[in-house]
């Protein structure tokens, strides 16, 4: 199949959301019945982002092959069918990594290296390798144009274009289109510099998306398609929406799918959007509300756990309910912030997400323990799942001082500890047990009920494990182990026969999870939070009625 490409770049400013765009316009040709793959380069040095602080980058989203890559590519998976892998996600880093070996080994054969052709060849041959076996490859290329890093990223599709031609090829650019409050007016001159600035590496957009808060006039639209030479028709408006789910929807009102196919020559089907809209419709007119408390590390960083906030949604979405997330620093529980400590009270289900590091475990613990004690849904992934074994060996089993060795290395209770296969290992980059690993599911349990499966297969990011010596003081106390490697070596998941809904994982299937096939785990999750929240609010009221008749009460007044 000769495939063919769209290059999404990106304009004026960072973060216009060409990830969600690029994902968006994949959705939209999947409905036209075409078959296409995703890719992103990222023009920084790092090999990949796994190394890097949640701070600087946002979720570090795994594949089913381990890779760890951009958060972008959760945006991919949730939006299409593409399956992705570590072919789908390159750095500036990573491309030098593969040429140095190359040079190391001699196949350049005593030529000297350079960034043209050489380092543009090997982006080329990226490209080209995604694109094998299907209808369009969408390729969007991190930063903002201008930006030095990502040149030879550009000058990679300008050669792109010059290779395959223009059946073959489209460029579109996404760009911010600024509404200016003291003029009362929208200002296209950011987007004209910005194609500007395109030109002058070669490279002509044949389509605009335009970033905006308000819908383009057809003056602006023919002002921004005269002086950026484009057809009227291919100047978008990306409006701001609510919800993400609607990008598709609203990019079909544009007709941008009807352009691309007539720019690359694609005869394809109508579009059916149908399933799209009617999420669209359920976000929208949702029957009630349920509100989750995240206990974690990096909650004043949203981006940080990206793919567990859609999760969420996706769970919420399944029952028709709003989701009310609220994110609470788990350091503030830790220092006895009463404002926190009360707010616990407040919420219908508490998750404790994946995370690194000392700082604020102590936090989640009385989190944990709050949830355990007052019969609060909880949804504990990785991180949250070992804080909730050393929470019961701690408060249970009477293990004072229970802790993972990640924590403490000198615990005298080392409940979770290094994975075995890890032992030794110093350093950093890509050193976890990573990617998909098969589950095996104890019948009767919660985890059995909620999967429907004996087997399942999950993705990892970790580098410690349940302890296998307290499984027997553990279970002992009440704790169930319900998921394993199917050699027995790793447990998997950990429940709560006496709760109402407390499970953790070891895996995070917050990857996993799509708005049009919510993750079982989050579905439930969500589920058993709601209907707590109904008991624990008809609770609130009946002690407020029966205070109210109390006749200590009416004799006090
Ligand atoms: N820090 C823990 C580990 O490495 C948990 C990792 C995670 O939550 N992703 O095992």
């Amino acid at each position: 199949m000769s495939a063919k490409y769209i290059f999404v770049t990106g304009g004026v400013v960072s973060s216009l959301g060409k990830g969600l765009a690029a994902a968006s316009i994949g959705c939209l040709l999947e409905s036209r019945g075409l078959k296409v793959n995703l890719m992103k380069f990222d023009p920084y040095l790092n090999v990949d982002p796994g190394t890097m602080s949640p701070f600087q980058h946002g979720e570090v989203f795994v594949t089913d092959d381990g890779a760890e890559t951009d958060l972008d590519l959760g945006h991919y998976e949730r939006f299409t069918h593409a399956k992705l892998s570590r072919d789908n996600n390159w750095t500036t880093g990573r491309i030098y990594e593969q040429i140095i070996a190359k040079e190391r080994r001699g196949d350049y054969l005593g030529k000297t290296v350079q960034v043209i052709p050489h380092v543009t060849n090997e982006i080329k041959a990226a490209m080209k390798k995604v694109a094998q076996d299907v209808d369009v490859a969408i390729v969007e290329i991190g930063g903002t144009v201008g930006d030095i890093e990502s040149l030879p990223f550009m000058e990679a599709i300008r050669q792109m274009r010059q290779e395959l031609g223009r059946e073959r090829t489209l460029f579109m650019h996404v760009t911010l289109v600024p509404f200016i409050a003291a003029a009362q007016e929208l200002k296209t001159k950011p987007t004209q510099h910005s194609v500007k600035e395109l030109l002058s590496i070669g490279i002509q957009p044949d389509i605009l998306l335009c970033r905006t808060d308000r819908f383009l006039s057809k003056e602006i639209k023919s002002k921004i398609a005269l002086f950026c030479n484009v057809e009227e028709e291919a100047v978008i408006t990306a409006k701001d929406v609510a919800s993400i789910y609607e990008v598709p929807v609203v990019f079909s009102h544009e007709g941008v799918d009807t352009l691309v196919l007539r720019y690359l020559h694609i005869e394809a089907k109508e579009r059916d959007l149908k399933s799209w809209e009617e999420l669209v419709h359920r976000v929208y007119n949702p029957k009630a509300e349920v509100t989750i408390g995240i206990v974690g590390k990096y909650v004043e960083y949203e981006d940080s756990y990206k793919s567990l906030k859609e999760a969420l949604v996706h769970g919420a979405l399944a029952h028709n309910l709003k989701l009310n997330l609220n994110w609470i620093e788990a350091e503030g529980l830790e220092a006895g912030d009463q404002a926190s400590q009360e707010q616990l009270a407040d919420y219908d289900g508490i998750l404790v997400p994946g995370g690194f590091g000392k700082r604020g475990i102590e936090g989640m613990l009385i989190a944990i323990r709050y949830a355990r004690e007052n019969n609060v849904p909880y949804f504990g992934i990785c991180l949250g799942m070992q804080t909730a074994c050393i929470e019961f060996a701690r408060n249970v089993c009477g293990l004072a001082d229970a802790n993972s060795s990640e924590f403490d290395p000198a615990t005298p209770h080392r409940v979770i500890y290094k994975l075995r296969e890890l032992r030794g290992v110093e350093e950093l980059g890509g050193t976890m047990r990573l990617g998909a690993w098969t589950c095996k599911i104890e019948p009767g349990t919660l985890a059995h009920k909620i999967y429907g499966q004996d087997e399942i297969s999950e993705r990892h990011r970790h580098r410690y494990e349940f302890n296998r010596e307290y499984e027997e003081t553990l279970t002992a106390g009440g704790l169930r182990i319900s998921g394993s490697t199917p050699d027995g070596t790793y447990v998997e998941i950990v429940e709560l026969p006496d709760h109402p809904h407390f499970i953790g994982c070891q895996f995070h299937p917050e990857f996993k999870s799509k708005p049009l096939e919510p993750h079982p785990l989050f579905k439930t999750f969500v589920g058993a939070a709601y209907e707590h929240g109904l008991k624990r609010r008809a609770e609130k009221a009946a002690a407020e009625i029966e205070m109210f008749h109390r006749p200590e009460k009416v004799g006090r007044r």
